[in-house]
């Protein structure tokens, strides 16, 4: 999205209340000749942000603005939003991942093998239904009971929020691991963060509060 200087915004803010409005009606209210003003009003127009009708004048369309700000939100890389990823071993035991999951407040973990790379995902439910069957919790190790690759889901630093927000919803799972191919062992992969359902509504609230 273009910056605007403080005049164009004055201009914006003019046309927003009293649209539809003649260029001159707008540069005698800056106290400004209607000249001063073609530049900006030419920006202004480029950009979608007025419109101009023949006779009639600039006026504000909120759609073309929506249209605007919804491009933008849908652009939101990934990369920008990702949260820190809380990771164990594969090895550790349900009982230490529960006491992990409060330890951190989240509600998914994930699990990487002794090199660092990912091979499960945990989530509370996992840990719940592991709690109702198994009664030696601290014996039992989280690499029985997690999801496992190739089923984890996963996302790109450089895929959009929006991509993100769909891969949640199709597979019914509150986070995603932010991941990237290991630079030395090939198919091996990174966890270097996680976007969840939170991260992502608290994105688009931010950036809906215009
Ligand atoms: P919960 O089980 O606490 O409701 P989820 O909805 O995230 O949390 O998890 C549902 C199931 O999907 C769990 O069995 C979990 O292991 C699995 N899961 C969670 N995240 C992923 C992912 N990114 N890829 C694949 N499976 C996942």
């Amino acid at each position: 999205m273009i910056k605007l200087t403080k005049r164009q915004e004055e201009i914006l803010l003019i046309v927003k209340k009293d649209g539809p409005i003649t260029g001159k009606q707008i540069a005698d209210k800056l106290s400004l000749t209607r000249a001063t003003l073609r530049p900006d009003l030419a920006i202004l127009t480029m950009a979608g942000s007025l419109e101009a009708k023949p006779r009639v004048g600039y006026y504000f369309n909120p759609n073309t603005e929506l249209k605007k700000h919804a491009a933008d939100i849908a652009s939101q890389i990934v990369n920008d939003y990702k949260a820190h990823p809380i990771v164990v071993q594969k090895s550790t035991s349900v009982y230490d991942a529960i006491v992990q999951i409060f330890l951190e407040d989240v509600g998914t973990l994930y699990a990487v093998d002794k090199n660092g790379f990912l091979s499960g995902v945990i989530s509370r439910k996992d840990l719940l239904r592991a709690a109702i069957g198994n009664t030696n919790l601290e014996e039992l190790p989280v690499s029985v009971i997690m999801t496992r690759m190739p089923n984890i889901v996963t996302v790109k630093p450089e895929e959009t929020l929006l991509d993100a927000a769909k891969k949640l919803i199709h597979n019914h799972i509150d986070s995603l691991p932010v991941v990237r191919e290991s630079e030395t062992e090939p198919n091996m992969i990174e966890v270097i963060g996680r976007i969840t359902k939170t991260t992502i509504t608290r994105a688009y609230a931010e950036m809906l509060e215009i």
